[in-house]
C-alpha cells in the first residue's frame, strides 16, 4: 500500500502546508476549534469502511458488531453529558441535524419563527435559499438595535401573531445567553415545539459554564467542532419519547443513508474528553479571553478609532466587533488581521449599510486558542494585537504585530510532532 505521499503528493502537500497554516497563526474563528490526536485517530481510522444503515442492534447490514459498541458510547455520553434522556449522534453535520429536526416536528408550509441570519442566527433557521426558507413558512425575530439583544418581547408578540408550529432558539453570531425558559413559556402560549440549536454554545454547556437548554426545550440540536472541539459533524437531544422516535427516524431514513461510523467513534471520544476537570478548566479560559477582548475593544482608543463592541461585552465564547464607524469595513479589518496572522471571519452586524460580502463587522472567538492553551496573560496580548491593528488600520505596523503572533505561537507550539501520514 503506498503512502499518500507518494501516491498523491500534490494532497499531501495541501495535509502539510494547512499544518503549517494551523501552527503558525492565531485561529480566531468562533465556530473552529482544533481536535485532539485521539479524535484525528478516530476519524482516520478502519471505521470509515463500514456500512450501518439503521441504528445499533436493528441495522440493515451484516458486520456492524464493534460499530454497534461505538454508537452505543456516543449516546450514551451524550445523554450523560447534557442529562438527556435521547441522543442521536448520526446527523453528518449540524446543517444536517437541522433539516432532521425540522423534518421530524413540522411539515412543508409550516410556519417557523426563527432569528433572522442577518442577526445573528443561522442558515437552517430560515434564510430564504436555504432548504429551511423553501420548505416552511418562515417569520424571522431580530435583535433590539440599541441593545443588540433578543427582545423577549418582540418574540412573543410575533408568535402570538402568527401561531408558528416551531420556535427556533439559537445563533452563530450572538454574543449573550438565550433565556431558555421565557422562549418555553413563549412556545407553551402558542403550543409550539421549542427546538433550541446549541451549535456554537454546546462545549460551554457541557462543562457547565452555560445555562443547559436540555431541561426546557422539545428538541435541541448541535455540531461537536465548535466550542466542544469535536469531529466535524452533528447530534440530538430530546427527553420526549414520542420525539425521539420522530427523530431517529428523521435521521434515517429520512435525511441520511449510511452514518458515518469513524466520525460517530470520535464524537464518543470527544465526548468522554468533554467530561473532564481540564474541559471545563479550557471552557472557562474560553469565557474570560473573549471577556478580555470584549474589554479591550471597548476602551477609549477603539472607540475614537470608530470600532465597537455590539452588546457592550459577552457572556460567550465571542465578540461580535462593530466597525459601522470604523474607515475599515468587515472585509478589510479581516485581511488586516489575516496579514498579522490572526485568522477571524468578517460578520453583517444588525442593520448593517454595506453588502454581506463586505459587511461592517468581525465576528472574533476564543474556543480554538484556550484549546491551544492560552489563558488570561495570553488573551490580554491577543486582544491588544487585535486592537492595535483595527486602531492602526492602513497605518498598523503589520510586520511588528505579526512578529508578536509568532511569539505566542511559538510559545503554545499545536501539534508539536504530529506526523499527518
Ligand atoms: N447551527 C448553528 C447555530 C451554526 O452556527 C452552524 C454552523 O455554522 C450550524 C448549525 C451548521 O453546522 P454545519 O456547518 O456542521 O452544517
Amino acid at each position: 500500500d503506498q503512502n499518500i505521499a507518494d501516491l498523491d503528493p500534490e494532497i499531501a502537500a495541501v495535509l502539510d502546508r494547512e499544518l503549517a497554516r494551523q501552527q503558525g497563526t492565531l485561529e480566531m474563528i468562533a465556530s473552529e476549534n482544533f481536535v485532539p490526536l485521539a479524535v484525528l485517530q478516530a476519524q482516520g481510522s478502519v471505521l470509515t469502511n463500514k456500512y450501518a444503515e439503521g441504528y445499533p442492534g436493528r441495522r440493515y447490514y451484516g458486520g456492524c458488531e464493534e460499530v454497534d459498541v461505538a454508537e452505543t458510547i456516543a449516546i450514551e455520553r451524550a445523554k450523560a453529558l447534557f442529562g438527556a434522556e435521547f441522543a442521536n449522534v448520526q446527523p453528518h453535520a449540524g446543517a444536517t441535524a437541522n433539516a432532521a429536526v425540522l423534518h421530524a416536528i413540522a411539515r412543508p408550509g409550516d410556519t417557523i419563527l426563527g432569528l433572522a441570519l442577518d442577526q445573528g442566527g443561522h442558515l437552517t433557521h430560515g434564510m430564504k435559499i436555504n432548504f429551511s426558507g423553501r420548505l416552511y413558512d418562515i417569520v424571522a425575530y431580530g435583535v433590539d438595535p440599541e441593545t443588540s439583544l433578543v427582545d423577549m418581547d418582540e418574540v412573543r408578540r410575533l408568535a402570538l401573531e402568527h401561531r408558528p408550529k416551531v420556535i427556533v432558539a439559537g445563533w452563530s453570531a450572538y454574543p449573550r445567553q438565550l433565556d431558555f425558559a421565557a422562549f418555553r413559556a413563549i412556545a407553551d402560549e402558542v403550543g409550539a415545539y421549542l427546538w433550541v440549536d446549541m451549535a456554537h454554545f454546546a462545549g460551554l454547556v457541557a462543562a457547565g459554564v452555560h445555562p443547559n437548554p436540555v431541561p426546557h426545550a422539545h428538541v435541541v440540536s448541535s455540531t461537536v467542532h465548535k466550542t466542544i472541539g469535536g469531529p466535524r459533524s452533528g447530534f440530538i437531544l430530546t427527553n420526549d419519547p414520542d420525539l425521539a422516535k420522530k427523530i431517529n427516524s428523521a435521521v434515517f431514513p429520512g435525511q441520511q443513508g449510511g452514518p458515518l461510523m469513524h466520525v460517530i467513534a470520535a464524537k464518543a471520544t470527544a465526548f468522554k474528553i468533554a467530561g473532564t476537570p481540564e474541559f471545563r478548566d479550557r471552557q472557562e479560559r474560553t469565557l474570560r479571553g473573549a471577556r478580555i477582548i470584549a474589554e479591550r475593544l471597548g476602551r477609549q482608543d477603539a472607540k475614537d478609532a470608530g470600532v465597537a463592541v455590539r452588546s457592550g461585552g459577552t457572556d460567550v465564547h465571542l465578540v461580535l466587533v462593530d466597525l459601522r464607524e470604523s474607515p475599515l469595513d468587515g472585509k478589510q479589518a479581516e485581511d488586516l488581521l489575516h496579514e498579522v496572522g490572526i485568522t477571524v471571519n468578517r460578520n453583517a452586524v444588525p442593520n448593517d449599510p454595506r453588502p454581506p460580502m463586505t459587511t461592517s463587522g468581525l465576528r472574533v472567538g476564543t474556543p480554538a486558542l484556550a484549546t491551544r492553551g492560552f489563558g488570561d496573560a495570553e488573551f490580554t496580548e491577543v486582544a491588544d494585537i487585535i486592537a492595535e491593528a483595527l486602531v492602526g488600520g492602513s497605518a498598523a505596523d503589520v510586520e511588528a504585530l505579526r512578529a508578536r503572533v509568532r511569539t505566542l505561537t511559538e510559545a503554545f507550539p499545536l501539534y508539536p510532532g504530529l506526523k499527518q501520514y
